[in-house]
């Protein structure tokens, strides 16, 4: 094994999620035993956990006391889980006091998460569920040839606070990996990149869609190589089309993997060397549906997912508002799991500052967060680019109000960042209209709104792919 690959896989890594109370080695260990084991014993292993999962909240968490109060076997099935309600991203953050185990498990990470919908959400999770969730992360890798201690050129956001900034650095060391803002770059950081990723070239990337595409394509376009290239890049966060699959893999000679997930899940399915996207199902339980019917195998329908690991605050048949379909096929890499096809969800678009850099749609999401986070009466909110210097912000007011000087701060904040001659107008509304697709689009690159306002193309305003 390379050295550097040793030091942070034994030295760096596994010591400090060990200390965490994570053993992630131990989990992805078993996972790699359970990914080809038999159906119908993989359905033994979810429904003990769903069980276990199941009483556990009816005992300790007031919503679950109440959800599930009708359910008295001592043992639960899959079929059980069908009597349950499912669970809005909107009754998470309204019950959010009630959908926590009590007494609170002393060790938990908090993560805000769901930014991208305007709405964000905060979830607790205990560290066994943190490691479970690694794990599952880990193996997908593995199956995409990369490993604990592998150094990744992360293509993703920089938290925008020092102190954000200064956890991200860290993290980083940790995970061994190396950030490439994709919140604020143009043509002339792909030349610094592209030096970067010259001098330590990485073994794989990892990031959005929409940003390694973009490098891929000035790669492509400048016509520049990398001589060491990634043994393999892995794509998050959006949809990911054939094009941008095709630019990606041309540019830089390996293979794309894309992972599916969403922020308060954390990944759902790994793509595996076959192309097809296995999910993670010792970890959770996936269901297709359509409104509060189960959709057929191969039916499109909205993914509701059951965490079996989190106790902390269990998500029993979250709705992620992302749609796929199940397939019944088995795949030819012999592996059992589930598989999950025809994703869509998030589609981003790039807000370009009349200077021309590019700002990826998470910044402003980031930016945003920030900003409810300080609780400055913003409930929900949309922007949309509609000229190359204007920007709209819609804002849906929190019930104590949206006051002018929080106005005022937040718009100086955009302008500081994306250049004075950025005009930036203010509109307070009652809600914010969802997309066609029923998917909440919350930043509106030039494009898209251009192409909304033109004659109704035929899914002009689906999301890609
Ligand atoms: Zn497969």
């Amino acid at each position: 094994m390379r050295a550097d690959r040793f030091f942070f896989k034994y030295c760096v890594y596994l010591p400090a999620t060990w200390i965490r109370g994570q053993n992630v080695a131990g989990h992805l260990a078993r996972l790699r035993r359970y990914e080809r084991i038999a159906p119908a014993e993989r359905r033994k292993l979810q429904e003990a956990r769903l069980s276990r999962l199941l009483q556990a909240a009816r005992a300790g968490v007031p919503e679950y006391s109440r959800r599930l109060a009708r359910l008295h076997a001592d043992s639960l099935s899959i079929q059980d889980l069908a009597t349950i309600p499912t669970l809005t991203k909107q009754e998470v953050r309204d019950r959010r006091e009630d959908l926590q185990y009590r007494p609170r498990p002393r060790f938990i990470v908090a993560k805000t998460t769901g930014g991208s919908t305007g709405e964000p959400v905060t979830i607790h999770k205990t560290h066994t569920a943190m490691a479970w969730e690694l794990a599952a992360t880990w193996r997908g890798y593995a199956w995409a040839g990369v490993h604990i201690g592998d150094l990744q050129a992360r293509f993703w956001g920089v938290p925008l606070s020092a102190a954000g900034r200064r956890t991200a650095r860290l993290t980083d060391f940790v995970c061994h990996r190396r950030r490439f803002s994709a919140f604020d770059f143009d043509r002339n950081s792909f030349v610094q990149y592209d030096q970067q990723l010259r001098e330590k070239p990485p073994d794989y990337f990892y990031g959005y869609v929409s940003m390694i595409a973009e490098l891929a394509r000035w790669y492509t376009d400048t016509g520049r190589r990398l001589d060491q290239p990634p043994g393999a890049v892995i794509t998050t966060s959006e949809v990911l089309s054939p094009d941008d699959r095709k630019a990606i893999e041309a540019a830089f000679g390996c293979r794309v993997f894309n992972e599916y997930g969403c922020g308060e899940l954390g990944t759902i399915a790994h793509e595996c060397e076959h192309g097809r996207l296995h999910t993670s199902d010792e970890n959770m339980i996936i269901e297709i549906l359509d409104g509060e019917r189960p959709c057929r195998p191969g039916e499109k329908g909205e993914i509701v997912v059951t965490e079996l690991n989190n106790i902390a605050m269990p998500l029993v048949r979250y709705r992620t508002g992302d749609f796929g379909a199940l397939s019944d096929e088995p795949c030819p890499c012999g592996r059992t799991l589930g598989v999950l096809s025809d994703v869509f969800g998030r589609a981003y678009d790039f807000i370009v500052a009349p200077d021309g850099r590019r700002f990826h749609a998470e910044f402003l999401v980031y930016m945003f967060e920030e900003a409810q986070r300080q609780n400055c009466g913003i409930a929900q909110f949309r922007v949309e680019q509609t000229a190359p210097d204007h920007l709209q912000l819609l804002v849906v007011p929190s019930a104590s109000g949206f006051p002018e000087h929080e106005e005022m701060r937040l718009v100086a904040r955009i302008r500081e960042l994306l250049g004075a001659n950025m005009r930036v107008t203010t509109s307070r509304v009652q809600r914010i209209q969802r997309e066609a697709s029923g998917k909440m689009r919350v930043i509106v690159g030039l494009q898209s709104a251009s192409s909304r306002q033109a004659p109704a193309a035929p899914g002009s305003t689906a999301p890609r792919g």
